[in-house]
């Protein structure tokens, strides 16, 4: 793809280019006019000369004196030659230069005005001048003059070289100087682009760092920082509706709950005992969820951990484990809980345990009776690694890239009515909010390996 940058240069290289070419072919032209006006110039006034000459020599009865004639040429208009035609066409004086060419001037053909031309003798450019001249009463006779343009064409030549040479380079200056200008008008560009391509819904706090003046880059970074500041503020007014919402819920689902216990407790029917313990059961679910949605978003809304201190990894584990240690004897799934060393990390314990009971629960509830959980703390380069492994129902291969979005559900989850969708999320952005990462292992069918990474501070215990 070719950038903007790329574009302008090639555009302005190709414009000057042209400017110069076109510039380059009009000074050669000039000066090649200039010269040959010049030379017509001297000619003009040499065919005078000689005209001058001719009459006297007429007068005084020495007509031709060639040595004169050559004399005149050679002090006028160096190396040039002449030649000198009676009215019928028959050379009377002729150089040695013009003495072998053969062209014959035709007298007729010469009007008034002197004909002036570049010809070319023995290989090489002359510039001639041919006029009628009159000896001994006849006005028709012709007098040719040329000079070499050897010089001129010498001259010419090296202007074309300088020419040739200088647009490259100029060609190449502009370029240089083009890309030096763009850069430097695109560099606050690139650094919005930088900062557009950061900024996500978790860090719309950023902004773009515009440079100064008012030029369209830096309008244009206002908008985007106008637009994503109106963006933050929709965000942050979702997320409180949200907050807002799931705590409004929770006081009237708990005196709902309160309620239907007090029922449940007093002399009623089997059967309408039985439709408020499945209703107890669906509010429990409900509460959760409202506690879930309220932390997520609590969590989304916190750019970093707040609550911070030394927590003992190791400690917090054995805690987790000791707590879900009856549901798994009563559902008859082994626990084997493997501590390699003591481990200390700086972070919020509250939310590292419920990231940890979420997974822990998790592998407990998607595991069938007879199974077994094991739950390893191992340390690797500055961080503490607890895997949790199960040999449950596994992860489908189709599960297994959404289980961490919020409401994910696999199908057997829904099948059995358990949890939110909530817990992995949470769970996720507690550990990345701690710095750490959360991945998970399953071949679909024989149980999941969850493997949550957190740095650490080491203890001296
Ligand atoms: P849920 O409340 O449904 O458990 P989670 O966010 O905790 O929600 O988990 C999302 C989905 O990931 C679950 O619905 C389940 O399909 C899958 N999952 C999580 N942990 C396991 C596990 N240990 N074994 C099998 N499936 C799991």
């Amino acid at each position: 793809m070719m950038t903007i940058k790329t574009k302008i240069i090639l555009l302005v290289s190709l414009v000057v280019g042209l400017l110069f070419t076109g510039f380059g072919v009009f000074i050669y032209h000039q000066v090649h006019n200039a010269n040959l006006d010049k030379i017509d110039a001297r000619l003009v006034s040499l065919s005078q000369q000689m005209r001058d000459e001719l009459d006297e020599q007429i007068e005084k009865k020495r007509f031709p004196d060639n040595a004169d004639l050559k004399r005149l040429l050679s002090e006028n208009l160096s190396k040039s030659c002449m030649r000198l035609y009676d009215s019928s066409g028959s050379i009377v004086y002729a150089d040695s230069m013009f003495r072998s060419e053969t062209n014959t001037l035709e007298p007729k053909t010469v009007g008034a005005k002197p004909i002036v031309q570049t010809v070319k003798l023995h290989g090489h450019h002359y510039r001639s001048l041919i006029r009628t001249v009159e000896i001994e009463d006849n006005p028709r006779w012709l007098l040719q003059i040329a000079a070499p343009l050897s010089e001129v064409e010498a001259n010419l030549n090296q202007l074309r070289i300088l020419l040739w040479t200088t647009i490259p380079i100029a060609l190449l200056l502009s370029a240089f100087l083009v890309n030096l200008i763009v850069r430097r008008a695109f560099r606050p560009l690139s650094a919005m682009i930088e900062t557009a391509n950061r900024v996500s819904a978790s860090t719309l706090h950023e902004r773009l760092m515009l440079p100064k003046g008012r030029d369209e880059v830096v309008l244009l970074g206002i908008a985007l920082n106008r637009m994503v500041e109106r963006l933050e503020a929709a965000f942050k007014s979702q997320k409180q509706f949200i907050v807002d919402a799931s705590h409004e819920l929770r006081t009237p689902l708990t005196i709902v709950q309160s309620e239907l216990e007090f029922a449940n407790r007093s002399l009623l029917p089997d059967a309408a005992k039985q439709s408020i313990s499945i209703a107890l059961d669906e509010l429990d679910h409900l509460r959760k969820l409202a506690n879930d949605l309220l932390m997520l978003v609590k969590l989304e809304v916190a750019g970093q951990v707040v609550e911070c201190s030394a927590v003992r990894v190791d400690e917090l584990i054995t805690d987790c484990v000791q707590k879900i240690s009856r549901i798994a004897s009563e559902k008859q799934v082994a626990l084997h809980l493997e501590i390699a060393e003591a481990v200390e990390m700086v972070g919020d314990e509250d939310k590292l345990r419920s990231a940890f009971m979420n997974v822990l629960e998790n592998a407990l509830k998607y595991t069938q009776g007879g199974g077994s959980v094991s739950v390893r703390l191992t340390t690797q380069k500055g961080s503490v690694v607890i895997a949790l492994q199960d040999n449950g129902i596994g992860i489908s291969p189709t599960d297994l890239p959404h289980i961490f979005k919020p409401f994910y559900r696999s199908a057997a989850s829904r099948a059995q009515n358990a949890g939110s969708g909530l817990g992995l999320s949470i769970a996720q952005r507690i550990v990345e909010l701690h710095g750490g990462t959360i991945t998970v292992q399953s071949d679909g069918a024989s149980g999941s390996t969850f493997t949550i990474q957190l740095p650490m501070a080491r203890t001296e215990s």
